[in-house]
């Protein structure tokens, strides 16, 4: 066999995680290589997350408004008609774009990029199964592992990503479901979920917890966004469990109980969405046979500077600790290469803002009232509505509120979860303002333009 190549950096996975380190080593003057299997850069966040699920809540809320929220404005419209392929057609100009953009920086940045599937030959050199065919082999005196995660199956329910689906085949139905039944009232669940509503699916939400949201969302915002999804006419069953699905007949059988148990009830889908969480990829990667260890949850195990018990072998994104998301990803990469490069990095994992998509959108940063509560510091809470906010007013689109947290006695803020339209741009300033230790006082004293929401 030939010599691999040695390269200072080689990196696993072209996902957020995966390409932001790529393009941050080359421009640190590293040689690098960043190998991707899926034939596109971007991971799930470009190819089947964050983008294409953003272009159609965007584009079926516009649908929906047009339907439903124009006479009182004073627009007449008539024959609105839902195109759906043409629908999907918009989502696939906004992910391809933006994939063939990451291909570009990959060029000005000198980061070669190799497509297919990586696997550790030993610790320092990765295989490579390539998709136009053969195999090479890649040597790093550094690498990174970014191999995201995929969706957690539910068992005895097969996914067909047709009439089964996680959110990859709920992007991508090819017309509306009339029945949809959602495992999982998580972001996943309720984003996806608002998007077939919105075009016409009578949707229902099965949740085994007590609230909707998944892991994060304040008790209080969590209720307040359920009566307004409510409004919109998603159905949920709350503390309520899945038991068995059967999908042999035209209409998919889902049984139900109390989570508690209790008696049994069966709901009929056209289309089951199974979000139940997301857990690590790293099948076929052979990080066993080189001594890498993961946790109970699948993991990859790290220390603070993402190294694993190999020290020149880093982990990032979704396949290891921490929230799910984008733009935790993407700091963590540029930790990584700072660490790498520099011998320094840091993420403040306290300041991490979550957005749920929906309409109103839902966002927060920092603690819940819960966590602050459970901590023992004395708090204040403070809130408002936009039903008396002077913007929401003229737009007539008030549902929601503003909810602070902040120390009883410092006033330093701790936590701000928004419930409300635009929820995920605001909570920019209130991350920044986390960020810099402010007190509530200091955004209060902030001049906000007038009227805004913000
Ligand atoms: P990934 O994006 O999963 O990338 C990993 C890449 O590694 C993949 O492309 C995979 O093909 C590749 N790979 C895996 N194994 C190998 C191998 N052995 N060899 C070569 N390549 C390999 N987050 C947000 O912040 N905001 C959102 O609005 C949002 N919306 C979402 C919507 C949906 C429907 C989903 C599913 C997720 C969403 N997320 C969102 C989460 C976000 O997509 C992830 O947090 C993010 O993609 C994580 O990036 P990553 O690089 O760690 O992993
Ligand atoms: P999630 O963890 O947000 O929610 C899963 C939900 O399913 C939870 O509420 C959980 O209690 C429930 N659940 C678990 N098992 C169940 C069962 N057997 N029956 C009924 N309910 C059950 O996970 P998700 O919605 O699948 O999303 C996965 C990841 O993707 C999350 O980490 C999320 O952060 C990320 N994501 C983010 C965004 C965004 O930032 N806007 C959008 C989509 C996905």
């Amino acid at each position: 066999a030939t010599e691999a190549e040695e390269k200072d950096l080689v990196i696993i996975g072209g996902g957020v995680a995966g390409y932001v380190a790529a393009i941050k080593a080359g421009q640190a003057g590293l040689k690098v290589a960043c190998i991707e299997k899926r034939g596109a850069l971007g991971g799930t966040c470009l190819n089947v997350g964050c983008i294409p699920s953003k272009s159609l809540l965007n584009n079926s809320h516009l649908y929906h408004t047009i339907l439903h929220d124009t006479k009182n404005r004073g627009i007449e419209v008539g024959d609105v008609k839902l195109n759906l392929e043409q629908m999907m057609k918009a989502k696939e100009t906004s992910v391809s774009g933006l994939t063939k953009g990451i291909e570009f920086l990959f060029k000005k940045n000198n980061v070669e990029y190799i497509r297919g599937t990586g696997a550790f030959a030993d610790e320092h050199t990765v295989a490579v199964n390539l998709i136009d065919g053969g195999e090479t082999s890649v040597r790093g005196k550094n690498i990174i592992i970014a191999t995201g995660s995929e969706a957690t199956p539910f068992p005895g329910l097969s996914i067909d990503e047709k009439r089964v689906v996680t959110s990859t085949g709920a992007i991508a139905l090819k017309e509306v479901p009339k029945k949809m039944v959602v495992i999982g009232g998580g972001i996943i669940g309720l984003e996806m979920g608002s998007v077939w509503s919105r075009l016409g699916a009578e949707v229902t939400v099965v949740e085994f917890l007590g609230q909707i949201g998944g892991p994060g969302m304040d008790a209080e915002i969590s209720k307040m966004t359920q009566k307004i999804l409510q409004k919109q006419g998603m159905k949920f069953k709350l503390n309520t469990k899945v038991t068995k699905g059967d999908d042999s007949g035209d209409t998919i059988k889902i049984s139900v109980e109390a989570a508690k148990g209790g008696k049994e009830e069966t709901l009929d889908a056209d289309v089951v969405l199974v979000a139940i969480g997301r857990r690590p990829y790293t099948a076929g990667l052979g990080v066993e046979n080189i001594g890498i260890e993961t946790d109970e949850r699948g993991r990859l195990v790290i220390d603070q500077e993402y190294r694993t018990k190999l020290p020149h072998i880093r982990v990032i994104g979704d396949c290891t600790f921490g929230p799910m998301l984008a733009h935790k990803a993407e700091e963590e990469a540029v930790a990584a290469v700072e660490f790498i490069t520099k011998n320094y990095g840091h993420v403040n994992y306290n300041a991490i803002p979550s957005v749920m998509y929906t309409h109103p959108e839902v966002a927060w940063v920092g603690q819940t009232e819960a966590e602050v509560k459970n901590s023992g510091v004395k708090y204040n809470v403070g809130s408002f509505p936009f039903s008396a906010n002077s913007r929401a007013k003229t737009n007539l689109d008030t549902d929601g509120i503003v909810k602070f947290i902040a120390d009883a006695e410092t006033d330093r803020i701790l936590g701000i979860h928004i419930v409300g339209p635009n929820a995920g741009e605001m909570i920019a300033e209130g991350t920044l303002a986390l960020e810099y230790g402010a007190s509530s006082e200091d955004v209060a004293r902030t001049s906000h333009a007038h009227p805004t929401l913000a």
